[in-house]
């Protein structure tokens, strides 16, 4: 049985091999600062020691959670588990690459509790991972599908990417058609965006690289969510896919929900009683502050009840789910707007609830 409200508990492993062209997560490729950044985030697990209750969710993600060896990751996830209480059925996923996900490590993320792999393929064409400035190749991408299986991971996510010029419709579905043959439970489709902070933006401010056209990104999306559907994937939020309920990200549901979540790590939001704070982004700086025995908060806001509210309403539009018609109540102003959305097809009234429409 698991409670819905329970929280949930993220950890940030802020290394990876090299950097993505299209990235703008906090990450770094300086390996000899995990030692440092390992003992970091386990002082950090004490310091928040009792003040969350019971998790029935961890989220191991990046980075590359995966870039850490094999002694690493089980000093880790046994020094997580062991300063927290977890339910007995909570539901434990890493991120991982496959440049750097082996067999053994496979065995003993298992081992270990993990039952939620997921992993970041982007593609199954050489020449678009190597656009995308990817580690490795379609063939290390199956591989790695393939061990995934073998070692009995029996939840698995595939990430993938569309939305760059070069990638037509066509490859597109195939990218999808040859996911499908791993049979994923979950599947996370991401438009590409050419953010600020990653070496694409800068390539669109010199002229190198443009976005495709909002007509394009509209017919992608469509074209993602049919084909899914059509292959039994429920579409329950704008870019994730589950075969059923039950596979639904327990961990990313607590963020459109406003469940509180505690996350650790250099740049990790946490999120409780209508708070949300975060770390410090350098991993010096946080290992520094932590080595002090302080919490190497950066920030933190208190949200009023409108924001908390609004939020409600831009989250629960995110999702399958929607949007309790109630919880509009509160803002006069989003009637109209309903009613137009209504009209134009873009939402629907199911059951007392708003949702999205794949359009
Ligand atoms: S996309 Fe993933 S692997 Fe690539 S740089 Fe970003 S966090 Fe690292």
């Amino acid at each position: 049985m698991t409670d819905e409200r329970l929280p949930g508990l993220y950890v940030h492993v802020p290394f990876c091999r090299s950097k993505c062209f299209y990235c703008d997560f906090y990450s770094i490729t300086a390996a000899s600062l995990i030692p440092a950044w390992l003992s970091a985030v386990l002082t950090e697990a004490r310091l928040y020691k009792e003040r969350f209750g019971i998790f029935d969710s961890l989220y191991i993600g990046g980075g590359t959670p995966t870039v850490l060896d094999t002694a690493q990751l089980e000093l880790l996830i046994n020094g997580l588990l062991s300063e927290f209480h977890f339910l007995p059925d909570t539901e434990v996923t890493i991120e991982a690459n496959p440049d750097c996900i082996t067999r053994e490590k496979l065995d003993l993320l298992r081992e270990l509790g993990v039952n939620r792999i997921s992993l970041g393929v982007q593609s199954f064409d050489d020449d678009h991972l190597s656009f995308l400035g990817r580690q490795h190749t379609a063939s290390e991408a199956e591989l790695a599908l393939e061990n995934i299986r073998t070692a009995g991971i029996t939840n698995l996510g595939v990430d993938l990417i569309y939305g760059s010029k070069d990638l037509s419709e066509e490859k597109w579905v195939k990218t999808l058609e040859k996911a499908l043959t791993f049979k994923p439970e979950h599947l996370s489709c991401y438009q590409l965006t050419l953010e600020k902070g990653a070496r694409f933006g800068k390539m669109k401010d010199e002229g190198l690289i443009k976005p495709i056209s909002e007509e394009d990104a509209r017919r992608f999306f469509i074209v993602t969510s049919l084909f899914l559907r059509e292959n039994g994937y429920v579409h329950y939020e704008i870019s994730n896919f589950a075969l059923n309920e039950s596979y639904y990200s327990r961990h990313n549901q607590k963020y459109w929900r406003h469940v509180p979540y505690l996350g650790l790590g250099p740049s990790a939001h946490s999120f409780k009683a209508g708070v949300r704070w975060w770390n410090d982004r350098s991993v010096k700086s946080y290992c520094t502050r932590l080595d002090r025995g302080e919490l190497p908060i950066e920030g933190e806001e208190r949200l009023s009840e409108e924001q908390l509210s609004l939020e409600a309403v831009y989250l629960g539009l995110r999702t399958k789910e929607g949007l309790d018609i109630a919880d509009i109540d509160d803002h006069p102003r989003l009637g109209p707007i309903i009613n137009q959305l209504l009209g134009t097809g873009l939402i629907e009234m199911v059951d007392g609830r708003i949702t999205p429409t794949a359009e």
